[in-house]
């Protein structure tokens, strides 16, 4: 607006520039109902010069905005950000701002709709599974608590039989109208009734057993297919199981929340498996065929002859499928080779003579 406005504030109201409030006051009263664009319809530029002209007189009618137009014109009230009207686009959002007060707008439209349309709320529920859970899938039953409903009043909250009577307060509006005076003449300000919320209806007979509300609390038990390979934080969205829509709208949706519970024996990284076995210093010498846990029960695990503390042994395929699909990846194996801290007698003779033996080697 300030880079629209070419011509001077006074110009624009039609004032000296020792004009007093009440002579600003004045003009633009008699300026306002010539252009009014309402009024003024055959002119292309009313609105525009409208615009201008309450611009010109919120200036000027301010005395410290009027200070700052003096001294520095209209670069001087940019520091009043409020005044900056360049973003508004239609008249009404001036009239808006213009008039924007404890009644809000004379002109302002009000919309009355009648009983209004939500959609029921999403609920989330958390299940948690084990590490074998997530390699099989699982159905797993669910216990949680929706809105449903009422099925004494089929969720209009009334008892059944009754009707909704015209509000007493607004007498069927659903607007509260309040006459307001000022020097443009009498406007009709009105807000939305807050006994019947603006529908104008009000109900005389809540029913009983939903007080009105047209939903009740019901504890719901589900059965959820889990599939296989599901990551802790996935969430599984069950359509239409969250709460109960009002006055007619959708039901929300049920979020099943997956969490995986920690097993101290595995480390999983996606489809990956980590674990640890412990295998004796001769077993690893020598290579063995061990027993082990893994996710499909006891497995045998090769460990190759001359084995290090560390090594890394894969099984394929013994890992975990990917969300939903099938194909598994694999368990990493890290050995731990065990040196035993006690002996016997007769192996530590045999410990001397593998020591004895070995030395020579090494000197060969
Ligand atoms: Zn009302
Ligand atoms: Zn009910």
């Amino acid at each position: 607006m300030h880079d629209e406005i070419e011509q001077d504030l006074y110009e624009i109201l039609g004032v000296s520039r020792n004009a007093t409030k009440s002579e600003i006051k004045a003009a633009y009263r008699k300026k306002a109902r010539e252009c009014h664009p309402d009024v003024a319809k055959d002119d292309p530029e009313s609105e525009r010069k409208f615009k201008e002209l309450t611009f010109a007189y919120e200036i000027l009618s301010d005395d410290v905005k009027r200070r700052d137009y003096d001294m520095w014109g209209l670069e001087g009230l940019k520091r009043h950000g409020g005044i900056e009207y360049a973003g508004f686009t239609t008249f009404q959002d001036l009239i808006d701002m213009f008039f924007s007060g404890p009644f809000g707008s004379p002109f302002r439209r009000t919309t009355t709709s009648s009983r209004v349309v939500i959609r029921g709320r999403d609920l989330e529920v958390p299940v948690s599974l084990t590490l074998k859970e997530v390699l099989s899938g699982v159905e797993r039953e669910i216990e949680y608590e929706r809105l449903v409903l009422c099925g004494e009043c089929d969720g209009t909250g009334m008892m059944p039989g009754t009707h909704l009577n015209d509000c007493k307060e607004c007498r069927g509006t659903g607007q509260i109208t309040t006459r307001r005076d000022n020097f443009f003449g009498t406007f009709l300000t009105s807000r939305t009734c807050r006994i019947c919320g603006g529908t104008g209806r009000v109900m005389t007979h809540p029913c009983s057993r939903c007080a009105g509300e047209g939903r009740v609390k019901k504890v719901e038990n589900l059965k959820v297919h889990v599939p296989q390979g599901l990551e802790d934080g996935d969430h599984l969205r069950i359509r239409g199981k969250g709460d109960d829509g009002v006055n007619g709208g959708e039901p929300g949706d049920l979020y099943v929340e997956i969490r995986i519970e920690p097993d101290s024996r595995y480390i999983r990284d996606g489809e990956t498996i980590y674990t640890e076995v412990e295998v004796d210093m001769v077993d690893a010498a020598l290579g063995c065929e061990m027993n082990m846990d893994s996710l499909d029960g006891p497995i045998k695990l090769a460990v190759p002859p001359g084995t290090q503390p560390g090594d890394i042994i894969r099984v394929k395929g013994k890992g975990l499928p990917r969300r939903g699909g099938h194909k598994r990846g694999d368990m990493i194996v890290a050995v731990k080779v065990l040196v035993p801290k006690k002996i016997s007698a007769e192996e530590r003779k045999i410990l001397e003579k593998l020591r004895g033996l070995r030395s020579e080697n090494v000197q060969r």
